[in-house]
């Protein structure tokens, strides 16, 4: 469940108010992969055999999941 997404949201925490519980709070950021990168992953896995790998060492379609510390409710999600 996505309660709001505030403008200006970044990979880094942010200072918000959450719409869940009406608290003043510091996003907790979770990184996670996207699901058009599993798509992908598997396409190239096949042209690129086992160096597909490297691309799991850098930020590329990286989704940051902004949770609230306090409800845990999912605030936002910034795409890398
Ligand atoms: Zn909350």
């Amino acid at each position: 469940m996505i309660a709001a997404v505030p403008c200006g949201m970044g990979p880094a925490p942010i200072a918000t108010v959450c719409q869940a519980c009406r608290r003043k709070v510091v996003t907790t950021v979770i990184r996670r992969r996207n699901n058009m990168f599993w798509l992908v992953m598997v396409l190239l896995y096949f042209i690129l055999g086992i160096f597909v790998l490297f691309f799991f060492c850098c930020d590329w379609m990286m989704e940051m999941h902004h949770i609230c510390p306090s409800c845990g409710v999912l605030i936002g999600v910034f795409q890398m």
